[in-house]
C-alpha cells in the first residue's frame, strides 16, 4: 500500500479518515497514489488558519513575496521532466504536452513574482482644491481556488501565483482526478517558504469544493470547470456576497476562409480538436469551412486524422493519449454514437479502442454536415470530436461561429488582412486567433471567455489584478 499523501493545512500535512486513489488512464493497473480526502472540519480549519495569517501576509514586503514566488518558479523549472512525467501518468496528456504545461506554470510564478513588486495604484488631483486622491490596490482576503483536471498543474499555478503576489491567502481545492500533481505544487510552495496559513490545499470532490464556496469567511472564489457546476456555485457564492470568477466551457469555432492556406488550416484543426485528446476548454470542436474549399479541406483533414497515433501518454510514438477517466470515455462515446441520428454525417473515427489494453482510449472523430441544432455542436463534448460545417461565404461562416451561447476562443485561417480584421471585430469570443489554432495562450495577457464561457474578470497577465485585488480610494487634505 503506498503512503497516503495528506492535505496541507496551517503549514502542516494533515491526515484524514478517508482517502482516494489516482490511477493512470493510459494503464489503469498502475496506481499513481492515494490521497487524503479533506473533511468539512479540515476546510473550516484551513479557513481559520488563513484568517489568522492574512493580516501579516497582506503587510509582507513585495520583495518577500517576490522571493517566494520566484523560488517556486525555479523549483518547478528545475523539476520539469519529473513533474511532466507525473502529470502525463495521472492525466493522460502526452509527455511533450505535459512538459509545456509545467513550463508554463514555472513562467507564471516567475511573472507574478515580478508583478508583486510592480503592484501600483493611481495618484490624481481631486476636483476640489487642496485635496489629493490616491487609488490603492489591496488584497481581497481569503480566496478559494477550485480547479479542473485537464490542466491540473498550470491552472492551480495561474490562480495561486497572482493571488499570493497581491497579498491574498489561498485555499486550493484541486480536481479529485489529479491530486498527485496538485500535491507536488503544494509541496513546492511549502519548500519555497510560504508562511503558515497563506497557502493551503484541501483535496476531495464536490463536497469539499462546496464547503469552500459556502464558507462565509472565504472572500472570493475562483473556479475553472464545467458550466453545470459553475452555475450552481455561482448561485451560492453571489448570494452570500463573495467575489466570483468563473472560467467554464467552450464550443470554439475555427473558420477556414476560401483563401486560407489549407495545409496550415488542417494542421491547426487537428491540433485544436484532437491533441490533449480534445480535453481543452479552448479546443476547436467546430470547423467552419467556406464552400469553395470545403471538399479539399475535408479530404486532407480525414487523411491527416487517419495518421494520428492514439496510445500510452508516455510513449514517444503517441500523438494522443487516453481520455482521463471511464466517465469521460462513456460521455464522449455517447455523443459520437448519437451524432448520426442528429443529422451529422460520419466521416472518420469515433470508436472506443480496445488496444492498448486497460486504458480509456478513443479514436478521434470527424462528422460532416454540421448544424447548430445537433447536440455535438450545441453542447461541450470535451473530447476529440470535430464537426465540420460548410459555409456559403465569409458572412455565413461568421454567423455560424457566433451562433453559440459560449464565447471562449475563436480562430480564422485566411490570407486576407481585411477578413482577419473583420473576424476579430465580429467575434463573440474572449480570445481570437488569426492563422493559429484556437488552443494555446500566453501567461502575460488576459485569458478568458464571454457569455456562457465565463463570469467575472479575466485570468492571467494584466487580467488577474482585477480579480485578486480591490481598490481603496483615499482623499487626503492637509
Ligand atoms: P467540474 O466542473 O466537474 O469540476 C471542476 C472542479 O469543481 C473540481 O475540482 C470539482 O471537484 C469541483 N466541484 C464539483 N462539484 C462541486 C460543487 N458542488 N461545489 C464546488 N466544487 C465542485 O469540471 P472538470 O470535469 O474537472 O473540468 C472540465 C471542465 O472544465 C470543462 O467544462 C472545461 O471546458 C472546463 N475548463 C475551462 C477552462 C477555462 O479556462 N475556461 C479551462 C480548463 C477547463
Amino acid at each position: 500500500m503506498p503512503q497516503v499523501r495528506n492535505n496541507y493545512i496551517d503549514g502542516a500535512w494533515r491526515s484524514a479518515e478517508h482517502s482516494s486513489e489516482s490511477r493512470n488512464p493510459s494503464d489503469t493497473n498502475e496506481l499513481i497514489g492515494s490521497f487524503a480526502i479533506a473533511s468539512t472540519t479540515d476546510v473550516r480549519d484551513a479557513v481559520t488558519a488563513a484568517r489568522k495569517a492574512l493580516a501579516d501576509w497582506k503587510e509582507t514586503s513585495p520583495q518577500q513575496r517576490f522571493d517566494i514566488l520566484d523560488r517556486a518558479g525555479d523549483a518547478i523549472a528545475r523539476r520539469k521532466q519529473e513533474l511532466a512525467t507525473l502529470l502525463s501518468r495521472e492525466e493522460g496528456k502526452t509527455l511533450p504536452e505535459a512538459a509545456a504545461e509545467v513550463a508554463k506554470a514555472a513562467h507564471t510564478f516567475k511573472y507574478f513574482a515580478g508583478e508583486a513588486v510592480r503592484l501600483s495604484g493611481a495618484s490624481l488631483r481631486s476636483v476640489r482644491n487642496g485635496v489629493d486622491v490616491d487609488v490603492r490596490r489591496e488584497a481581497v482576503g481569503i480566496v478559494g481556488l477550485i480547479t479542473p483536471w485537464n490542466f491540473p498543474f498550470s491552472i492551480p499555478a495561474w490562480k495561486t501565483a497572482p493571488a499570493l503576489a497581491y497579498g491574498n491567502c489561498v485555499i486550493l481545492k484541486p480536481s479529485e482526478l489529479t491530486n498527485a500533481i496538485a500535491w507536488e505544487l503544494a509541496s513546492i510552495l511549502h519548500e519555497a517558504g510560504v508562511p503558515r496559513g497563506v497557502f493551503q490545499m484541501v483535496m476531495g470532490g464536490g463536497e469539499v469544493g462546496s464547503a469552500l464556496v459556502t464558507d462565509p469567511a472565504v472572500d472570493a472564489i475562483s473556479f475553472t470547470g464545467s458550466g453545470a457546476v459553475g452555475r450552481m456555485i455561482a448561485g451560492q457564492a453571489v448570494a452570500r456576497g463573495a467575489r466570483l470568477q468563473l472560467e467554464l466551457g467552450g464550443k470554439n469555432p475555427l473558420v477556414v476562409a476560401d483563401d486560407a492556406d489549407l495545409d496550415k488550416a488542417v494542421d491547426a484543426a487537428v491540433r485544436s480538436a484532437f491533441y490533449s485528446t480534445g480535453q481543452r476548454c479552448t479546443a476547436s470542436s467546430r470547423v467552419i469551412v467556406d464552400a469553395a474549399v470545403h471538399d479539399a479541406f475535408v479530404e486532407r483533414l480525414v487523411e491527416r486524422a487517419s495518421r494520428l497515433r492514439v496510445g500510452n501518454a508516455l510513449d514517444a510514438a503517441s500523438d494522443i493519449g487516453p481520455l482521463v477517466s471511464a466517465d469521460q470515455l462513456s460521455r464522449v462515446s455517447r455523443y459520437a454514437e448519437a451524432a448520426p441520428s442528429d443529422g451529422a454525417r460520419h466521416a472518420f473515427g469515433g470508436r472506443v479502442l480496445e488496444a492498448p489494453a486497460n486504458g480509456y482510449y478513443f479514436e478521434p472523430a470527424i462528422f460532416l454536415d454540421g448544424d447548430m441544432r445537433q447536440a455535438i455542436n450545441r453542447e461541450e463534448v470535451f473530447g476529440p470530436v470535430l464537426s465540420v460545417f460548410e459555409a456559403i461565404d465569409f458572412d455565413d461562416a461568421v454567423r455560424i461561429a457566433n451562433d453559440t451561447e459560449f464565447g471562449l476562443s475563436a480562430g480564422i485561417f485566411t490570407a486576407s488582412h481585411a477578413k482577419a480584421r473583420a473576424f476579430i471585430r465580429a467575434s463573440n469570443s474572449g480570445m481570437v486567433m488569426v492563422n493559429l489554432p484556437t488552443v494555446g495562450s500566453d501567461y502575460h495577457v488576459p485569458f478568458g471567455g464571454r457569455g456562457a464561457s465565463a463570469y467575472g474578470p479575466k485570468e492571467m497577465g494584466l487580467g488577474a489584478i482585477e480579480f485578486f485585488t480591490q481598490t481603496k480610494t483615499a482623499y487626503v487634505a492637509d
